[in-house]
């Protein structure tokens, strides 16, 4: 089934000449792992911010489980992003951090409550929830973003960069992390990497993108095993 479809998708940002997505066509099956790669300014992250509603598109369709989704506002599309710097709240504890979404969007305490708990419990923060962020390590911070996306109950994934700020032993630990988080919880992940070694572990398909477009796609070893 599909579950994502980007159908003659281009983006133009309103101070700028060019397009930086021109005639994007994309389809992303339900469950799959998707991964992004490609130069930086390629606009991998546009595409994701293009998907998450956090950008508008400037022509073309998105769809998501078949439905436009053009000028669907982000808070109601089925989706969660992960960013590289975390973008976790200084002043909040790690159980204020993770709720926060929830809070903003009028749930119930005990729900909030049972919620977060469950992502704590997956995520192996749950000694850590009255801590603040500067009390936590890299990669317990990135976890807490992990929790503020999982808590939103969302079938799809959106991750920029989310391991680029981790050091190489936490980054290897966190995919395999993220690995199994994929698989536990079905969803569909769009993820941007620069790291060779997450495309090829992760992704069920690989998209290189270069100035917009899509150069190459394919699975690992048919994007970086050449004969
Ligand atoms: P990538 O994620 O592959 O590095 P981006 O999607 O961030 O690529 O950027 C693609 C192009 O869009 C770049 O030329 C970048 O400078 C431009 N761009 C990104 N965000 C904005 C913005 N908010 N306003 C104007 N131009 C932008
Ligand atoms: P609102 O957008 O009305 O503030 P949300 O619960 O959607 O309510 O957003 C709560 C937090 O999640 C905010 O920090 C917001 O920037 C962020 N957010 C909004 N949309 C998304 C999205 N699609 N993916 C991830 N985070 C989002």
């Amino acid at each position: 089934m599909e579950k994502i479809k980007l159908n003659l998708v281009s983006k133009k940002y309103p101070n700028q000449e060019d397009y930086v997505i021109e005639n994007l066509n994309l389809s992303i099956q339900d469950k799959e792992f998707l991964v992004l790669v490609g130069p930086s300014g390629s606009g991998k992250s546009t595409t994701l911010r293009l998907i998450a509603g956090l950008e508008s598109i400037t022509s073309g369709d998105l769809l998501i489980d078949d439905q436009i989704n053009n000028d669907v506002p982000s808070k109601d599309r089925d989706i969660a992003m992960v960013f590289q710097n975390y973008a976790l709240f200084p002043h909040m504890t790690v159980e204020e951090n993770i709720g926060y979404g929830l809070k903003v969007r009028g749930e119930e305490k005990e729900s909030r409550k049972e919620k977060i708990a469950d992502a704590a419990d997956v995520l192996g923060l749950t000694p850590y929830l009255s801590r603040k962020p500067k009390d936590l390590s890299g990669g317990q911070m990135q976890r807490v973003a992990l929790g503020r996306a999982i808590v939103r109950d969302a079938s799809i994934f959106l991750m920029d960069e989310p391991l680029s700020n981790l050091d190489a032993k936490l980054r290897s630990q966190m995919r395999e992390e993220i690995i199994q988080l994929h698989q536990k919880l079905g969803s569909t992940v769009i993820y941007v990497t620069h790291d060779q070694e997450e495309a090829m572990t992760m992704a069920d398909r690989i998209v290189v993108m270069d100035q917009g477009r899509i150069m190459q796609i394919g699975s690992p070893s048919e994007i970086y095993n050449h004969p």
